[in-house]
């Protein structure tokens, strides 16, 4: 939960400064990307950004969540692979060895406002 607050209190950050710099007074929905492998939970993020979102231009908005996967780059076959955990094979040609490239990522991807 310490995670999720600590982001959506940075997200909160972001939307006001944005609601600065680009005139907007009220968001309607902040999208993320979020990344097989950061370690985000869902609903612990839910909760935490309509916590955090109180009393600013994203009170009230709808948090929506684009999952992205995790990826690597296969030293076997050097294909770019997605896998489900950093720890698995490569699903094309079963090497160990295999680099994450990505999958930890939590960012926005943008926000509707009016
Ligand atoms: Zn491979």
């Amino acid at each position: 939960m310490m995670h999720e607050m600590a982001l959506a209190q940075s997200i909160r950050g972001i939307v006001d400064d944005q609601a600065r710099a680009q005139h907007f007074s009220r968001v309607k929905v902040v999208r993320m990307e979020i990344g097989r492998f950061a370690g985000v939970e869902k609903s612990a993020l839910v909760f935490c950004f309509d916590v955090a979102m109180q009393g600013g231009p994203a009170e009230g908005a709808r948090l929506e969540m684009i999952d992205l996967p995790g990826r690597a780059a296969c030293l076997g076959c050097g294909e770019m692979v997605e896998i489900d955990d950093r720890l698995d094979p490569c699903p094309l040609c079963g090497s160990g060895q295999i680099l994450p490239r990505g999958g930890d990522e939590m960012r926005i991807r943008n926000l509707e406002v009016e």
